[in-house]
Parts: structure tokens; sequence; C-alpha cells
């Protein structure tokens, strides 16, 4: 394979730095490509030939920054993409207008690809190093899911290529996924049986490092507890009133005594939402919004279980009445290591990032400014880690799709070392040149993985065995609410 067919990521750079930086690149991708086989270096030219365009569709959907369930345009942007490229696709799935399905091929196996593109409320933010919102508080994407997005589908076209020229046989399947980071959309497409049919699954995530990912998540359950109680002047008839808010206080009383109980791998968290309107007036409602988490989903129900207790305690002693309504839960991540290590085999066949000076000045200015040490991005392949029994972190509902099939997870960096995440320095970073090599790196992951597995039954059937075992007799419930995906708007 000619060298030549790599495009050059030192698109910012001029003068000498540039054409050192050429000079090193092109001998480095030589060497690399060089040792890759030629129907894997022809995916690998796949993402690249469309290299422009996914960036562009990127930084339209970065820009766009349309939080959970009012994706609309993002979602249009990937799926038309999809259609365009030759994929058969559907729109408004399981009763999310921003969900869409993507397929191409036909037969077995089906591989899954996941693909996110919903914004974080309130941290809009410009591609440069220092904070300064684009739109005043509108919305930013903090967790880089307009990379994910377009990074995954850019792995699906280069699979669909590769089943084009007979190299590979089955379908591909992208899963645009809305509401990641509030309502959890994976859930209503796992609810009605989407994944079900999936011989594996894949997907990767911004992040500060490039791993094949093989840590578990957190387990959790969102749910509203409201009180209601009898308003009264609060000074002058205070005896006729029953407070709702004494309810909610009693109640978050009662949750941090019993956080000196818990395990430490349980995380309680609270959000007083409403709680009266005046100081003169006893409240007759009040509403509390909890989130229960725990490192698997079984000691994460008890706690659940136990917070639910300590609410009907506060309203008997606040004498008001009291509804829980239960939001969704998620599943922790079930890891599957024999993906993982066909993950790792590609992302050493790739090797590392490299970065320009100007890369590494935006790097140091994003780090000056989150007052972090000044040490850069980190480019580095990880080696495969253990498998931790209780990973820290947060939650995600991919979880939820791990139950349903063997998942193959990975991370690409994005983002400097240290950078805090969900906040607007995440936002900068993927908007330009960080984030953009970062996406077309997973894409090109992404894909070869999905190439190994399209190969190897056998691999697929060590991924499978491997998969029941971690379930072992742990049936998939999702968590959810009767009443559907709370879309805005719905009734
Ligand atoms: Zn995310």
């Amino acid at each position: 394979m000619r060298s030549s067919s790599f495009s050059f990521p030192g698109l910012n750079a001029t003068g000498p730095a540039l054409l050192l930086s050429a000079l090193l690149f092109l001998l480095f991708s030589g060497v690399m490509r060089a040792q890759m086989p030629a129907a894997k270096g022809r995916l690998v030219s796949s993402v690249e030939s469309r290299q422009a365009k996914l960036i562009e569709m990127s930084d339209k959907i970065w820009a766009l920054a349309e939080v959970a369930f009012e994706e609309g345009e993002s979602a249009k942007i990937l799926a038309d993409y999809a259609e365009q490229q030759g994929f058969r696709v559907e729109r408004g799935v399981s009763e999310m207008p921003t969900a869409f399905i993507a397929e191409y091929g036909s037969g077995q196996p089906i591989i899954g690809i996941l693909g996110e593109f919903d914004a974080l409320p309130g941290i809009s933010q410009k591609a440069v190093p220092t904070k300064e919102p684009l739109r005043e508080g509108a919305a930013g994407h903090g967790c880089g899911h307009n990379l994910f997005g377009v990074g995954s589908l850019a792995a699906a076209i280069a699979i669909k290529e590769a089943m084009q020229r007979g190299e590979i046989k089955g379908t591909v399947r992208f899963y645009g996924t809305p509401a990641e980071e509030k309502y959890f959309g994976k859930l209503y497409l796992a609810r009605d049986g989407k994944f079900d049919d999936l011989a594996a699954c894949l997907d990767w995530h911004p992040a500060p490092k490039i791993e094949a990912d093989v840590q578990s998540s957190l387990a959790l359950v969102d749910f509203i507890v409201e009180f209601r109680g009898q308003a009264a002047h609060a000074s002058g008839d205070p005896w006729n009133g029953r407070s709702a808010s004494d309810a909610m206080e009693l109640m978050s009383a009662g949750i941090n005594a019993y956080r000196e109980h818990v395990q430490p791998t349980v995380r309680i968290h609270t959000h007083m939402q409403q709680a009266g309107d005046v100081v003169n007036v006893v409240p007759d409602y009040a509403r509390f919004w909890v989130r229960v988490r725990d490192s698997k989903r079984a000691g994460m129900v008890a706690v659940w279980e136990r917070v639910q207790e300590i609410a009907k305690g506060a309203a008997i002693m606040a004498n008001v009445d009291y509804e829980i309504t239960l939001v969704s839960g998620l599943h922790e991540v079930l890891v599957n290591r024999a993906g993982g290590e066909v993950m790792q085999q590609n992302l050493e066949l790739l090797g590392d990032i490299t970065y320009t000076p100007e890369e590494v000045a935006f790097a140091h200015g994003i780090q000056e400014a989150t007052g972090k040490k000044q040490v850069g991005i980190d480019g580095k392949v990880k080696p495969l880690e253990e498998t931790l029994e209780n990973p820290g972190g947060g939650s995600t509902d991919v979880g939820d799709v791990s139950w349903l099939v063997p998942e193959v997870r990975l991370g690409v960096t994005t983002a400097p070392v240290g950078t805090p995440w969900h906040s607007w320095a995440v936002v900068a970073c993927g908007g330009m040149s960080i984030g953009h090599k970062g996406m077309l790196y997973a894409g090109k992951a992404l894909a070869l993985t999905m190439y190994d597995l399209y190969q190897s039954p056998a691999t697929l059937e060590k991924m499978r065995q491997e998969f029941e075992t971690r379930r072992g007799d742990g049936k998939y419930e999702a968590i959810l609410p009767a009443s559907g995906p709370p879309i805005p708007g719905k009734k």
C-alpha cells in the first residue's frame, strides 16, 4: 500500500514545522501501512477517502448542539448520509422521532454499531482554548457525541464497501441512538428487541486516551418523588399547613444518614427541584429528583428499595402524601474481553495518534484554562487493562445493549489529558482537529475490528460464550416507565 494514500493530518501547521511533521508522518504511516494486510488497508483508505465529508458532518452536528430528543437536524444529517451511501434507513424507531437504524447487506452475521449525537445544555463554546460561548446559554457537545455518531457511521460505511468488494459477508447495522445524556434512548430500542438478532455490537466514546475499553460502568435508577401537603399562611395559621418541603428535607436527611451504611460502590445523588415559591406560604408541593447507582444492578436495586422507604418515612413525619415516579434505569456494562482483545490488536496495527505543535499548543491552552498541568495530549495506544470488579466512573445506556449482545468498546483521544468532561473544554476540542483526528481514528479502529469479526465465526463464538458466562442467569429486564420515551411536546 502506498504511503502517499494517507492524508496528512497537520492541517494547521506552517513552514518548517509542517514539512517536518509531514515527513515524519509519511515515514511513520508508511511503516504502519506496510504491516497492515491489504484488505485492512482498504478499510483505512475508505475512512480517509471521505475525511472531508466526515469532518463537515461532525462540525455541523457540533454547531447545532441539539439536546436529548431534540436532535432532529443532527439525526437527519447522519441518516441522510447513510441513505446516500446505499443503506436502508428506518427513521423514528421505537417511538423516538430522532432514533434511526441504517442497514446494509444481508444474512448472517449481523453486526451492529452504535452512534450518539446529543449535546449537553448550557455549555456552548467556540473551538478556542479559553472559555467563550458560541451562543450564550446554549447547549454544547461536552461529551463529544458529534464525533461519536460520525465516527461510527464512517466504520459502517467502510464495512459496506468491503461487502461490495466481496471481502466479507453478512449485515452491518448502524444504530442512531438519541438522548444518551438524559433519557437513555437505547433502552427503548432494547425494549423493542432491536438488538436481539445481533452477533456482536460495537461502540466507541471520545476520551482523553486511546484504549480498548474493558471496564464496566455503574448501574443506576432515576426517579422523582413528589410530596403533597396543605398550603397555609406561614405565620397567620401555620397549624393549618402541612409542608411538602419539610418532607423533602426529611427525606434528604434520611438519605444522608443512610450514606454511612451503604457499600463504597454506591452513589446517591439528589436534586431539590421544587419547594414552594415564597417564604410566607407553607409549601403544599415539593419535587425531589433522586438517582441511585451501584457497580452491579442487584446492589443498586437494594438501595433503590431502601430509599423509597425513606421517602415513605419522610412523608409520614411531615404528614403529607407522596408519590414516586420512575424515570428510567441503566444496567452496568457486561465487559467482553474476547472482543476487547480483537480491538486491541487493531489499535496496535493503527498505532498512536500524533499531533502538530499547534494542536499541542491548543491542548496547553485548555490545560492552563482549566487549572491542569500542561502535559499535552495522550495519543498513545494503551495496553489492554485488567477488568476491575468494581470500577468507578459513570453510567451509560450502552450497558443495556451489553446485556443483550456481546459488546466491543473503544475509547479514543479527542481531548487533552485531564480535560474536565461534560465541560466547555471538551466542546472546544470536539470542534477542531484534535477531536477530528480522534473521530477518524475511531472509524478506522472500529472498521478493522468489525472486519475481523465478520471473518472469524470462532471469535464471535468465543465472545458469545464469555457473554453468556458473565450474564449468568441474570435476565435482562429494562428499567423503564410504561409511558414510553418522554418526547418533548408528546402527550
Ligand atoms: Zn457521552
